[in-house]
């Protein structure tokens, strides 16, 4: 692999002149060579060191693509990507990464070694993805909840990840745990069931319930309530703005305004406690100082929420959000649960055993808030692959599928120049077992080449060096985390070899129009 030019590091203006392609994939290259070797469970770590001189050592993908500040627009651009590949399936983002580099860089010598036009590389390409996709599809098997694959696939997720052994039994225990309770249209939702939250000083926990980071509004409130009737309160209860008060100097109007407030507060209180209500859950950032006293008076438990956090409480306690007063006097708006409490250890406050639908929080530790954010995330990672492995299937892992893959697409035998689309597929295909053996010591070539030549589904040992058949090995990996990555590699790579020129902003104005739209 050559080494990163430190050239592309130059801000863009300079480059105007500067062969685009060379630029832009010297730039892909620099940064597909900070994850490369963070591949598979061998990968090392990286020590990413931020402005304030703070050391934290990862090997998530994601995590040390978002610490590149300094940053060539294309550079960014893979960021972007693998930035939305985590959102989306939450795994796979060095891999695509590391397919994207490659689909370059064959693009590339196709371009300038083979003089072929850039639109035939990216039509090829486009093609190449279109069927490798389709045929993994083909491999995929598929699985349920109690299978023993998805325990690997997790565990295969989570391989790579700081502490990941902990982190997917933790995954494993709560995605069973929600079951068949997270199918929503057909297909698993775990978004909806399993909530992930972090916390420095408590130790990893799976909670079957849900853990608000709250406390209660007022100290003086109960700490406990049990067989709660629980009220989620969308209602404003903001104080009177102070700053109307005082333009108003006349005492008796401030007088009257006051009465009028306890009234109104008094209101309130009365309407929501008559409903039956102990236990209130209020989105309003503000609440009313009478209001507050006249709950503590009443000994009803008060906690802040966000409206994020409404619709899982209300699935969980099956409470409806009372938004105005009328809705008051609507029938089942209150939600049930065993208990309500605030631990006064780790300062949270835990719901037990709800009327709806089940809700399992799993509690993420960490001795800093780095570690703890990049256990939270590998976490997320684990439930996202396992939704992806039950909703669409799992394929072999370590490469192995992709290397499979490779024969089929190349029989394919399409017609001419699409025919190359297909090979800058395959080899980006190849690339993947071939980087996950290089991270762990052996020749990647070499093994590589034996494998292909094997049956379906085998690939190598990493520890051993010997050629495995990966379902055996319980080494998996959901389909739609392939086939994600395969078509962000594609996107990225596309994108890099369609541009032939880099054009800073300030250039725009003064370049002739046709240079723009061509
Ligand atoms: P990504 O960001 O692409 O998810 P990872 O570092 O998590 O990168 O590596 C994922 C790859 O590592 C997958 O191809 C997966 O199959 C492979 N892998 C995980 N565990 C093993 C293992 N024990 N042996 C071989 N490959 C493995
Ligand atoms: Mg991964």
């Amino acid at each position: 692999m050559s080494s990163p030019n430190h050239g592309v590091w130059r801000p863009i203006a300079e480059n105007v002149e500067f062969n685009a392609l060379e630029s832009n994939s010297q730039a892909v290259m620099a940064v597909a060579e900070t994850v490369r070797t963070t591949l598979g469970p061998k990968g090392l770590d990286k020590l990413l060191i931020d402005q304030a001189m703070n050391r934290h050592v990862s090997n998530d993908g994601v995590t040390i693509l978002l610490s590149l500040k300094a940053i060539h627009p294309v550079a960014r651009m893979i960021v972007e990507i693998a930035e939305r590949q985590e959102q989306l399936v939450g795994d796979g983002t060095t891999t695509a990464v590391v397919m994207a580099s490659e689909m370059i860089k064959e693009g590339k010598r196709l371009i300038k070694e083979l003089g072929v036009h850039p639109t035939k590389v990216v039509e090829g390409i486009d093609n190449g993805v279109k069927h490798a996709c389709k045929i993994l599809e083909k491999d995929a098997k598929t699985i349920s909840l109690e299978d023993k694959e998805l325990e690997q696939i997790i565990k295969t997720s989570l391989s790579s990840k700081l502490d990941g052994i902990n982190l997917s039994e933790l995954v494993i225990k709560s995605i069973r745990t929600v079951g068949n309770n997270s199918v929503y249209n057909n297909l698993f939702d775990f978004d909806k069931s399993i909530k992930v939250i972090r916390k420095t000083n408590v130790s990893d926990t799976v909670f079957n319930g849900i853990v608000l980071e709250r406390k209660r509004m007022d100290q003086e409130m109960p700490m406990r309530i049990l067989k709660p009737k629980i009220m989620i309160v969308k209602l404003d209860l903001k104080p009177v703005k102070e700053s109307w008060l005082k333009e108003n100097n006349r005492y008796e109007e401030i007088l009257n305004m006051e009465n009028d407030r306890l009234l109104k507060s008094k209101k309130i209180v009365n309407e929501i406690i008559a409903t039956g209500a102990n236990t209130l859950l209020i989105t309003s950032p503000e609440v009313d100082e009478v209001i507050e006293n006249l709950l503590v008076a009443k000994n009803i438990f008060a906690t802040r929420i966000s409206s994020e956090e409404i619709e899982f409480l209300s699935r969980y306690t099956t409470a409806k959000p009372v938004r105005m007063i009328e809705d008051l006097k609507n029938a089942d708006i209150l939600g049930y649960a065993d208990s309500i409490y605030e631990d006064e250890d780790t300062g949270l406050i835990y719901i037990e055993n709800g009327s709806g639908k089940n809700i399992v929080t799993i509690i993420v530790s960490g001795t800093t808030k780095e570690t703890s954010l990049e256990r939270w995330r590998s976490v997320i990672d684990g439930v996202n692959a396992s939704e992806a492995a039950l909703n669409r299937g799992i394929v072999a892992g370590g490469g192995a599928a992709e290397i499979h893959v490779i024969e089929k697409l190349k029989s394919l035998r399409l017609k001419g120049l699409e025919q190359v689309g297909l090979d800058v597929v395959a080899s980006a295909l190849e690339s993947i077992m071939r980087q996950i053996l290089t991270n762990a010591g052996f020749n990647g070539l070499e093994k590589v080449m034996a494998a292909k030549a094997s049956k379906p589904n085998i690939g190598v040992d990493i520890d051993t060096g010997d050629l495995v058949n990966m379902f055996e090995k319980g080494i998996l990996d959901p389909l739609l985390v392939k086939l994600m990555a395969l078509e962000a590699a594609g996107e990225i790579s596309k994108s890099v070899l369609r541009i032939d020129r880099n054009l800073a902003a300030e250039d725009l104005s003064q370049q002739s129009l046709s240079e723009i739209k061509r």
